[in-house]
């Protein structure tokens, strides 16, 4: 199949190879040269412009942009896919941003004749190489249907989460869950080392008992506890803090719009941020637990 595929970056970078791995031709655009050659030199065709891409023969179009300024320009400018893209073509953000950005540039594709899918992922920079990354769906059956095996050339789950948008709010909802867990983690993990424990005990524990989730089980923030997490490289690589808090953004402005109380995922959004300014943006989230021990 022919596609178009814009945003070339740490994540769109290796979905776009893992799509020309799969047999299918690519058109691909970023404002960055060095991605597009990366993919150039791979396979890919070169286009000069969203327009470009719109104007040439891609069945479908993929896209996986930093932030919602990004996804609306690309859409909904004048240069952009929607003024110009053919009927028929089916569009899919993989962008995570609010659900509320997601309709409504939905909703502009569909009065254009267009159909659009939202289509967040999980699974990080490693899932996006090795093709397992989790995709969330939001938009009509029929388009998921028709999205599916494509997907599953980037990824290992495909789930269908309903109308458009609640790729996103699926997306919103398990990170903000995420975040809070992390914190959650940190806190008990320090209280428990401050009053004598050892870390690996107490993590045993933890994970065979009621306070066991991923935070504690696969991604412990404490260091020495687990061999191959962020927190046994002092905290370099994985899901950096400010991507955290990006997603933690995204969860407190769409519970706004909703009239719906997030105590905890605010509280988490505050301490993200002030981590952030502290100069800690770049670290993996687990690094959060910097703020309640020296050990870390
Ligand atoms: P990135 O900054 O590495 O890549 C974004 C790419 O978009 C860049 O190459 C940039 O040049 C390009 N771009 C920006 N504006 C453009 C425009 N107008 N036209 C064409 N290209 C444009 O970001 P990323 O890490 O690849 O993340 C992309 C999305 O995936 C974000 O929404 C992020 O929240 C989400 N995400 C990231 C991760 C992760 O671990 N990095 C995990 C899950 C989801």
């Amino acid at each position: 199949m022919h596609i178009g595929f814009l945003g070339l970056g740490n994540m769109g970078g290796p979905m776009a190879l893992n799509l020309l791995k799969a047999g299918h031709s690519l058109t691909v655009f970023d404002l960055s040269p060095t991605s597009m050659a990366r993919l150039v030199e791979a396979g890919a065709t070169a286009a000069a412009s969203p327009t470009a891409i719109a104007q040439s023969d891609a069945e479908l179009i993929i896209t996986m942009l930093p932030a919602a300024a990004h996804v609306k320009s690309v859409y909904l400018g004048d240069d952009g896919l929607l003024p110009h893209v053919r009927p028929g073509v089916l569009l899919i953000d993989c962008s995570t941003i609010d659900p509320m950005s997601a309709r409504e540039v939905a909703k502009a594709a569909a009065e254009r004749g267009s159909s659009m899918l939202d289509a967040p992922v999980s699974g990080g920079t490693g899932g996006a190489a090795a093709g397992t990354l989790t995709f969330m769906v939001g938009g009509a059956a029929a388009d998921f249907d028709r999205a599916q095996p494509l997907l599953a050339a980037m990824g290992k789950n495909i789930v269908h989460c309903g109308s458009s948008g609640n790729g996103q709010v699926a997306k919103v909802a398990n990170n903000m869950l995420l975040g809070i867990s992390m914190i959650g983690v940190a806190e008990a993990m320090a209280l428990g080392v401050s009053l004598g424990m050892d870390a690996k005990v107490l993590a045993g524990i933890i994970n065979t008992s009621s306070g066991r989730c991923w935070s504690s089980d696969t991604y412990n923030p404490f260091p020495g506890v687990l061999d191959s997490t962020p927190a046994a490289r002092g905290y370099s690589g994985g899901f950096g803090s400010d991507l955290m808090l990006k997603d933690l953004g995204l969860a407190t402005e769409a519970a706004k719009q909703a009239r719906q109380p997030v105590i905890l995922g605010s509280v988490a959004q505050q301490l993200y941020q002030g981590f952030s300014l502290q100069g800690h943006g770049g670290l993996d989230f687990s690094a959060i637990i910097k703020l309640y021990c020296q050990e870390a």
